[in-house]
């Protein structure tokens, strides 16, 4: 059995590894965290990917674990409501889409799809990696080493593996910062996505969850680079600074920041010229991080983990199967990361001029003749999750 180390829990490793096991790897997940990340917020699985859910058998229990979000609802000035646009009821659009999960849910159903097959290993990670024509010496934070015929880094945007082998990686800034929190959810409250474009670069979201509280998202248009490498409490009072009198329900959130679990995020897109070296591949966000505006990275996320493993399945020439990979997912993820011109700044504007010529294209779109004609909106709502083939599995 050809051996493969898989690095990265989150959405690309597990099902890659589960895949892989299926087709008679012998299977080593490696994440740096002591278990299992249960953070994060509302992910849309949409097209290809919803199919290789629900290949995996997963489609019910990940559609019975949604977070019952109901659609969006955008606010504009004084938090007043612009537009509001129902949750998808198909597999592919809508900003709400139908399968709408926690990222931590997700994660822990295609750990738990595998966890018979595959060995995981916790609380550890990559510090070496050595490739010769037979193989790959892997050398671990703990100390250990050990062969493998092949290694799998899905490991995110931040991927420090990847820096160890892929000197190309290039990061495209897309001047927007997002803080994640997760706050105590209050009685007036609703199931909806409410998204309030609070003008001058800035936003506030309010999102459901299943598990009774309110996944917020703040996000800010700037230049200033590395703001999520900061300590927590200089990011609390930058945040804090920035939306000051920003209005809405934004000092709710504001003054959650010093207790609530808080994530904060740079929005960077990674491309690189290829997936692979040798005996070494990338998937998900470490290879392509099309990043959460763009509504499909767990989506490029599952489909390349899949057609990586049938490709590898299919093909006892690593190689040839990592060019198989690359080939099959190139044009589809080159479609994700192509965001609709003026994204993010278009639905962040910095002038009240701007804030209004946005509401009024939400007010048009959630018209009922742009319903009936398709959603004018659908460009922006609706990344190409159905363009697409995924391969048969071998
Ligand atoms: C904690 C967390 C919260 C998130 N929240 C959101 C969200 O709210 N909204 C959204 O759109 N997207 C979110 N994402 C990103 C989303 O999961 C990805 O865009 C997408 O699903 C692609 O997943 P991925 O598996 O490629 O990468 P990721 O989901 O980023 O997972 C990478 C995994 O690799 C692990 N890892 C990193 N470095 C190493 C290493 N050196 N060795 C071993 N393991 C390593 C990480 O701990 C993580 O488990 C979040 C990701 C994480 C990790």
């Amino acid at each position: 059995m050809p051996t493969v180390l898989v690095s990265g829990a989150s959405i690309a490793g597990p099902t890659t590894a589960s895949w892989l096991a299926r087709a008679g790897f012998d299977v080593t997940v490696v994440e740096r965290f002591d278990a299992l990340r249960d953070d994060g917020q509302n992910i849309d699985v949409r097209g290809a990917a919803r199919e290789v859910i629900r290949r995996m058998g997963l489609e019910e229990a990940a559609l019975a674990a949604g977070t019952g979000e109901q659609g969006t609802v955008f606010l504009g000035a004084g938090g007043r409501e612009v537009a509001r646009f129902p949750a998808s009821t198909d597999d592919t659009s809508g900003a709400t889409a139908e399968m709408e999960i926690l990222r931590g849910r997700l994660g822990q159903l295609l750990h738990d799809h595998g966890a018979d097959d595959v060995a995981y290993l916790f609380g550890d990670q990559i510090t070496g990696l050595d490739q010769d024509a037979g193989g790959v010496d892997v050398t671990f934070a703990s100390g250990k080493e050990q062969r493998f015929d092949l290694v799998v880094l899905a490991e995110g945007v931040n991927s420090r593996s990847r820096d160890l082998v892929f000197a190309q990686a290039q990061r495209r800034y897309l001047g927007m910062v997002i803080a994640y929190l997760t706050i105590p959810r209050q009685d007036d409250d609703t199931d909806w996505w409410r998204w309030y474009v609070a003008g001058r670069g800035r936003g506030v979201n309010l999102r459901p969850d299943d598990v009774g509280t309110i996944r917020a998202a703040i996000n800010m248009m700037t230049d200033t680079r590395g703001i999520d490498d900061l300590p927590r409490e200089a990011q609390t009072t930058l945040f804090r600074r920035t939306f000051a009198g920003a209005g809405w329900q934004t000092d709710r959130v504001l003054d959650a920041m010093d207790d609530a679990p808080m994530y904060v995020e740079d929005l960077s897109q990674v491309t690189l010229p290829r997936w692979s070296q040798g005996r070494i591949a990338l998937v998900g966000d470490a290879a392509w991080c099309a990043t959460p505006v763009s509504g499909i990275g767990t989506t490029l996320a599952l489909s390349g983990a899949y057609t990586l493993a049938a490709s590898l399945a299919a093909d006892t020439d690593h190689r040839a199967a990592f060019a198989e990979y690359e080939r099959r997912m190139r044009p589809f993820v080159e479609k994700g990361q192509s965001l609709p011109p003026g994204t993010p700044r278009i639905a962040n504007p910095r002038t009240e001029l701007g804030r209004r010529a946005f509401t009024s294209v939400l007010k048009v779109a959630a018209s009922p003749l742009a319903t009936s004609l398709g959603g004018v909106l659908g460009r922006f709502t609706t990344p190409p999750a159905d363009r697409y083939e995924l391969p048969d599995w071998p």
